[in-house]
């Protein structure tokens, strides 16, 4: 199977070139398609088996045909345990999402909040943040997470295991109730059972 076999528009394909992937990783093969159907997905996978641009792809091409962000809205939340995960992933936007005119930001604590703080005045299609900052921030009302399109919990485990399941469940109480949810895990505990069945509605399931 190709890249070109996905459905995915010519864009973001020049930009998986530029890359030089030849094919698609079992991970993008199941996840690009299902992401694409607007369904909700449960997928087990490590990293290095490419599942970033296995939502970012697919995710990307969602949001380029809606209505730009207002003032601070968000049209889709990545959410990560880590700011080093946080940046990866923004980067990742960033290069697949070049030839796309789309608004991205990255979001985590331990550094000024002044320069996020004006990236979500002027409204974000794709917004990857830690939860604790992005709470914060939340609180002081520099983010509006009502209109929120797309969700995603990367590295959902290691999100549990650091202790975030409070403010994961704070920051989904933010969210509108119809959107698209994502959840990527390397491990399926009893917790992230649970999690999964309260968050996801009938999803696809991904095992690579
Ligand atoms: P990830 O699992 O998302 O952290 O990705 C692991 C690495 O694989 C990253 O350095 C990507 O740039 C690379 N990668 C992602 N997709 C592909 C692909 N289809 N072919 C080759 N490398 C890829």
């Amino acid at each position: 199977m190709k890249f070109t076999d996905l459905g995915l528009r010519p864009e973001l394909l020049r930009a998986v070139e530029a890359q030089g992937y030849t094919e698609p990783t079992p991970i993008q093969r199941q996840a690009i398609p299902a992401v694409l159907t607007g369904g909700d997905l449960l997928a087990s996978a490590q990293t290095g088996t490419g599942k970033t641009a296995g939502f970012t792809l697919p995710l990307l091409q969602r949001l380029a045909d809606g209505p730009r962000p207002k003032a601070r809205q968000v049209r889709a939340l990545v959410l990560t345990p880590t700011r080093e995960l946080a940046a990866q992933v923004g980067d990742s936007v960033k290069t697949y999402g070049r030839h796309l005119k789309l608004r991205s930001h990255v979001i985590f604590g331990g550094v000024g909040q002044q320069p996020q703080v004006d990236a979500l005045r002027a409204g974000l299609d794709i917004l990857v943040a830690t939860p604790g900052r992005l709470l914060d921030l939340q609180q002081q009302k520099h983010v509006d997470l009502s209109q929120v399109e797309v969700l995603v919990l990367d590295e959902a485990d290691r999100m549990l295991d650091m202790g975030f399941i409070h403010d994961i469940k704070k920051v989904l109480r933010l969210l509108p109730k119809r959107r698209q949810n994502l959840l990527f895990s390397a491990t399926f505990s009893n917790e992230i059972r649970r999690l999964a069945d309260g968050l996801l509605d009938a999803p696809a399931m991904i095992d690579v």
